[in-house]
C-alpha cells in the first residue's frame, strides 16, 4: 500500500532516481504549502534557483504568482505548490515523457492526499496532465475541466508572462476568477475510487481497484 500522506511524498522525492533528472539535480522540489490547501497550483519543473533551493516558484516566475497570488488576498503560505516533475531539467529544457510519466505518481498522491477544491495548472505540461494532450493553452485558459471529479482551472505559465508581458492583464483576470471558483467549490468533490499508482506509464490507464 503506498502511503496517501504529503510526508511521505516529500521523503521519498528527496531520494528518488527513478528517472534521469536524479543525475543533474541538486535539489529535488517536492512541492511546499498548507496541508489543508483548498487550492493546489501545479507548475512544470524546477528551475535553476528551486534547483539549489529546494523550494518550488522562488525565481522571477515565483515572484510574479507570489504577486498575483496577493492581488487576489491570497499569501502562498495558505495554498500548495508543486510541479509535474519535481527534479530540474537541466538548462531549463522541458521535461520528457518518460520523465513526466516517471514523476507522475508523486503528484497523484499529493491530489490525493491534499484533495483540493481547484487544482489551478500552470503552463502546458500541467495542462496536459489535468486537461488531457492536444490543447493549446492560448485557447483554453481560464477554462475549467473536472478532473476524477476536482475543479481544474488553466492558467499560463508565469514564466510565459515574464516572457510576453502584454499577456499580464489576461493572467491577472484569470487569477481574479479564482476565488470564486473556489468559494463555488463548496461541496469537497469525492474524487473515483483510483490507486494512485507510484509508476503509472501512462495518466490515460490508472490502475482501478
Ligand atoms: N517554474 C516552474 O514551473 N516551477 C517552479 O517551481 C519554478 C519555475
Ligand atoms: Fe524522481 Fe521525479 Fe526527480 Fe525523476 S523528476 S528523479 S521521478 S523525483
Amino acid at each position: 500500500m503506498i502511503p496517501l500522506d504529503l510526508h511521505a511524498v516529500q521523503r521519498e522525492v528527496v531520494t528518488c532516481t527513478r528517472c534521469r533528472l536524479a543525475e543533474t539535480r541538486t535539489k529535488a522540489v517536492p512541492g511546499e504549502g498548507a496541508p489543508d490547501a483548498r487550492v493546489l497550483f501545479v507548475g512544470e519543473g524546477p528551475g535553476g534557483r528551486e534547483n539549489e533551493s529546494g523550494r518550488p516558484f522562488v525565481g522571477r516566475a515565483g515572484q510574479l504568482l507570489a504577486e498575483l497570488l496577493r492581488g487576489i488576498g491570497w499569501q502562498r503560505s495558505e495554498v500548495f505548490i508543486t510541479n509535474v516533475v519535481k527534479c530540474w531539467p537541466p538548462g531549463n529544457r522541458d521535461p520528457f515523457p518518460d520523465e513526466k510519466a516517471a514523476c507522475n505518481g508523486y503528484l497523484d498522491r499529493q491530489v490525493f492526499a491534499l484533495r483540493p477544491r481547484v487544482i489551478v495548472t500552470l503552463g502546458r505540461h500541467s495542462m496536459e496532465k489535468f486537461f488531457g494532450p492536444g490543447q493549446s493553452i492560448s485557447r483554453i485558459h481560464g477554462t475549467t475541466h473536472r478532473w476524477r471529479g476536482i475543479l481544474c482551472y488553466a492558467l499560463y505559465h508565469p514564466a510565459a508572462i515574464l516572457r510576453q508581458p502584454t499577456l499580464k492583464p489576461i493572467m491577472v483576470a484569470d487569477f481574479g476568477r479564482l476565488p470564486a471558483l473556489v468559494a463555488q467549490e463548496v461541496v469537497e468533490p469525492e474524487p473515483e475510487p483510483v490507486e494512485p499508482a507510484l509508476h503509472p506509464t501512462s495518466d490515460e490507464q490508472p490502475r482501478l481497484f
